[in-house]
């Protein structure tokens, strides 16, 4: 089984996906944790250019295309080995995090993130996207927070941006409510883990 997790920044997909690795772990169905991007040396490689851009920065096509070639490194040779294997792969973002992204907020569109998944990672979906949906006041209170200790951000984008990051994640999720689970992040870690449990029951029950 493959299960995202998606959200903006502080919603705490990390821990979450690191609690569902546990939780299954713990059941005895061996999981393996990733992230987008990233996962694999080339994604990380790839995550590196996006962090810290040139200068000038990357266009948005540029950037769309780095996203999409970091993911389909990460999917054929991570994610798709795993799941032959008949591990579940836990994976922090992914297609739905771009179509958000640079679809939505950067304005590029849905047609165009999903042409590029197409071609470059067969279109892989996740059996369900789990999307934390975190009220805007308490995701800045949290970044405030973990300020200084991880700084893994792209940086010069405002606040317009990410609430259109948000609507898209919202749009997307309602207009596919099989694919997705959206789970209240608000709360301390277990009892959003709680939560995340509960949309996973269907799953776990197969
Ligand atoms: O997952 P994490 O929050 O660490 O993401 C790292 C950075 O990459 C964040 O600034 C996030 O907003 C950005 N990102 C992005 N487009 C994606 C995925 C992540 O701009 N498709």
């Amino acid at each position: 089984r493959f299960i995202v997790f998606e959200g903006g920044e502080g919603t705490g997909k990390s821990t979450q996906a690191r609690l569902l690795a546990e939780a299954l772990e713990a059941r005895g169905i061996a999981a393996e944790i990733t992230r987008e991007p990233g996962g694999t040396p080339g994604a990380e490689a790839i995550r590196g250019l996006l962090l810290a851009p040139p200068g000038e920065g990357w266009t948005r096509e540029a950037e769309a295309l780095l996203f999409a070639a970091a993911r389909a490194d990460h999917v054929a040779r991570r994610i798709v080995p795993a799941l032959e294997a008949g591990r579940w792969v836990i994976c922090d973002r992914f297609i739905d995090s771009s179509r958000a992204y640079q679809g939505g907020a950067g304005g590029l569109g849905d047609e165009a993130i999903l042409a590029l998944h197409r071609f470059g990672s067969a279109d892989l979906r996740p059996d369900l996207a789990i999307l934390l949906d975190v009220d805007e006041g308490q995701v800045a209170r949290r970044l405030a927070a973990r300020d200084g200790i991880e700084s893994d951000a792209i940086g010069g984008r405002g606040e317009d941006y990410h609430r259109a990051v948000a609507a898209t994640f919202r749009s997307l999720a309602e207009a596919d409510p099989q694919g997705f689970a959206t789970v209240d992040g608000e709360g301390d870690p277990s009892a959003v883990h709680a939560r995340v449990l509960a949309a996973l029951a269907p799953l776990l029950a197969k």
